[in-house]
């Protein structure tokens, strides 16, 4: 299969950018969560996001961008999986990466997936990661869900975009909890506000950050408010 014939086959199950990364790209991954300690004969990275519907960022209630969230998660894997499935028909080893695993890095001391979904997004040229910490697309903005697959096949890998975000600070005097007063948000404070139980169900509760960045919404999502 060509690159464009496999960026087809995650367009066609319903991604709406995708992209592919080196394995080169990725020196910088902490240890244990390289894609190589997923996949040892790793040579690519296909990242792939649909559209998180930016609506919901207008809402009064966080209902809707927690069912987005919710919904679009199995969305992701069922794509990957799916995709990996057909790349094995054609003889090709792909595995796919949980969108929203979470696994406890002692090292750090933060939980992370198996590969970061927004470095291999990065790394695959779909956006830059701004300094709220979220991957932002000439496109879609930040109002994107994140998958990849690990691939043993080689493909040329995409251009890498030019940084967006200009350290405006306007993300971290939002954050009411100052999650973001160092470069590295405090992943454990941020989640603590940002996520629980609320009126009996499980919510995000917070994502002030997202919404008040000048580049949330991207060029695709014309005549939405800023
Ligand atoms: S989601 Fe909320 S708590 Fe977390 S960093 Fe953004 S503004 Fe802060
Ligand atoms: S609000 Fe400003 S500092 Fe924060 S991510 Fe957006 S551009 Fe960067």
């Amino acid at each position: 299969m060509t690159k464009q014939e496999i960026k087809g086959l995650f367009m066609s199950r319903g991604a709406e950018l995708c992209g592919i990364a080196s394995i080169d790209r990725f020196q910088d991954a902490p240890a244990g969560f390289h894609p190589l300690d997923v996949l040892p004969t790793c040579k690519s990275v296909i990242s792939f996001a649909c559209r998180f519907p930016a609506g919901c960022l207008s809402c009064k209630t966080d209902v809707p961008y927690t069912l987005i969230r919710n919904t679009l998660t199995p969305k992701m894997d069922r794509i990957a999986v799916e995709c990996c499935i057909e790349l094995e028909k054609a003889g090709i080893l792909a595995v796919p990466v949980p969108t929203n695993d979470s696994r406890f890095d002692d090292s750090t001391g933060r939980f992370r997936s198996i590969v970061s979904q927004k470095h291999a997004a990065q790394a695959a040229g779909l956006g830059t990661i701004g300094r709220h910490s979220l991957l932002i697309t000439p496109e879609l903005g930040s109002m994107v869900w994140l998958g990849c697959v690990l691939t043993e096949l080689e493909l040329e890998p995409d251009e890498l975009k030019e940084a967006v975000c200009d350290d405006c600070g306007l993300c971290v005097s939002a954050c009411p909890i100052n999650a973001l007063k160092c470069p590295e948000m405090n992943q454990r404070t941020c989640w603590d506000h940002a996520f629980g139980d609320y009126e009996g169900t499980w919510q995000i509760h917070c994502h002030r950050c997202r919404d008040i960045c000048p580049y949330n919404l991207g060029a695709w999502n014309v005549g939405m408010k800023r």
